[in-house]
């Protein structure tokens, strides 16, 4: 957790274009994150509107409802059109203004081309990637309302599941959301007016299945899967392949208290 972080930043901005997306990709991380104490933000960049029985209105409480459920303190639309999202310099000034602005350690992206759902997916993908650049640019405060440049640390990818490429991502990892998937999946549900509830079934069926298969790879019950841009990088390979599991030379003793478990 960041201490030493100005007061109004973030650990972790997690961006994607439409309410639910989020939900869906990595609500479990987000709720569990803001669990373990970490500082969370959300940003949708469109209203995802118009749909066939939503409204502003309707979204706009579902998705507050959504983020009270995931106890996630703040959730920012930035009103980018829905349907006709573009990977553009306008939308990448906005979107990195926010990030000069909340100066996240991390930030979340949704990540993959889905060609037989909205194209706002992919742009949205390349958007946040361009966004995080533009950030850290200096001489151009005027296109970031006179915010100062910041460079995001760590840029992480929430792939779609549904993905068109079989990509092969720099580095991925799971994470353990057998502790928030019911919170998840309640999130989840308070899209009514994108999943009545014939569709929620079908979309919680295929949401348990991915996230209980995903999980399944590390030896979870849920688990949500992400990728990075560029490979992982340790100094202890122990750590890093054992997780914060205690190490044997400490003071655990074999045969006294637990044993570290692979
Ligand atoms: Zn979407």
């Amino acid at each position: 957790m960041s201490d030493s972080a100005k007061p109004d930043s973030y650990d972790v901005l997690a961006v994607a274009p439409h309410p639910d997306d989020l939900e869906i990709l990595c609500g479990g991380t987000l709720a569990k994150l803001v669990k373990q104490g970490y500082k969370v933000g959300i940003i949708d960049l469109t209203s995802g509107e118009p749909t066939p029985r939503g409204s502003l209105e309707i979204r706009a409480r579902e998705a507050e409802k959504a983020r009270e459920i995931l106890n996630v303190p703040m959730r920012i639309n930035l009103d980018l059109p829905n349907r006709i999202l573009m990977d553009e310099p306008a939308n990448r000034f906005k979107l990195a203004t926010l990030f000069r602005r909340y100066r996240p350690q991390i930030v979340i992206g949704s990540a993959g081309r889905t060609p037989a759902a909205s194209p706002d997916h992919h742009q949205g993908h390349l958007l946040i990637e361009a966004a995080r650049f533009y950030s850290q640019l200096t001489k151009w405060d005027d296109q970031f309302e006179g915010t100062a440049p910041y460079r995001v640390p760590h840029l992480v990818y929430a792939p779609f599941p549904f993905e068109a490429e079989q990509r092969s991502w720099q580095g991925t990892f799971i994470i353990d959301i057998s502790d928030t998937f019911e919170q998840k999946m309640q999130a989840i549900q308070t899209y009514e007016s994108q999943f009545d509830l014939g569709r929620f079934e079908k979309v919680a069926h295929f949401i348990r299945c991915v996230n209980g298969a995903t999980g399944a790879r590390c030896g979870y019950m849920y688990g949500e899967q992400f990728a990075l841009p560029t490979s992982v990088g340790s100094t202890d390979l122990f750590t890093l392949v054992n997780g914060s599991k205690s190490l044997l030379s400490a003071n655990i003793q074999p045969g006294k208290d637990h044993l570290p478990m692979g």
